[in-house]
């Protein structure tokens, strides 16, 4: 091995309730080159601003049930009563070719990811559980973002409760602070994991 042996990426898988900030937190160290944020698909509608390829692909029920049938997810769930999914080739070629790929999804899908028994992966793999720093700030957050339904907001909230029961499960847990200092320790989390043995091919 020497400085230029070519590596893996790592595959960095990140959870946490609506509303911690970890969508941010990952676009924030994508640079597009080294590292690229996982676009999901979802039956669910695009918020104002959110633009289709860029934030999600955003299908109908219909298509999406027709790639899980065609077996083109790499996980998938139903998460606030909508599907999410990460299609396979948003993540194998990026992992071959040394690129990160931050992977933003809910904890059924982390269970998916931990267990698809892919000697790729588990060399890759790193998850992450961002907690937020209590109940009531996360509801401040969330009601900050303005970005649902009084109905879906409520949804969201009682599912954080269940969220957060999976935290232990996870290699690293993120406690949510401010923004720059969830940015620094991430970041520095994220350089100790580009460390691994197991990257280098
Ligand atoms: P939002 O609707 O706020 O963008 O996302 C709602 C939840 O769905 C978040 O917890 C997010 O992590 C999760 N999510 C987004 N994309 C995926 C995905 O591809 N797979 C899974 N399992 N969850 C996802």
């Amino acid at each position: 091995m020497n400085l230029s042996s070519p590596r893996l990426g790592l595959l960095v898988v990140v959870s946490g309730p609506s509303g911690t900030g970890k969508t941010t937190l990952c676009r924030k160290v994508c640079d597009g080159e080294k590292g690229v944020f996982s676009v999901s698909c979802t039956t669910r509608a695009p918020r104002p601003g959110e633009e289709h390829g860029k934030d999600y692909f955003f299908l109908e029920e219909e298509d999406f049930l027709a790639r899980v049938d065609r077996g083109e997810f790499f996980e998938y769930a139903r998460v606030h009563n909508r599907w999410y999914g990460t299609l396979k080739s948003y993540v194998y070629d990026y992992l071959r070719r040394g690129v990160d790929v931050f992977m933003d999804i809910d904890v059924q899908g982390a269970v998916q990811v931990r267990g698809c028994d892919d000697e790729l992966v588990e060399r890759c793999l790193t998850d992450i559980f961002v907690m937020p720093p209590s109940m009531e700030e996360l509801r401040q957050r969330l009601s900050g973002r303005n970005t649902e339904s009084a109905e879906a907001f409520e949804l969201r909230m009682l599912n954080a409760e269940a969220e957060l029961q999976h935290w232990s499960n996870y290699r690293y847990c993120l406690v949510s602070d401010t923004r720059e200092s969830d940015e620094q320790r991430f970041r520095a989390l994220l350089e100790g994991e580009k460390m691994r043995t197991s990257l280098v091919i």
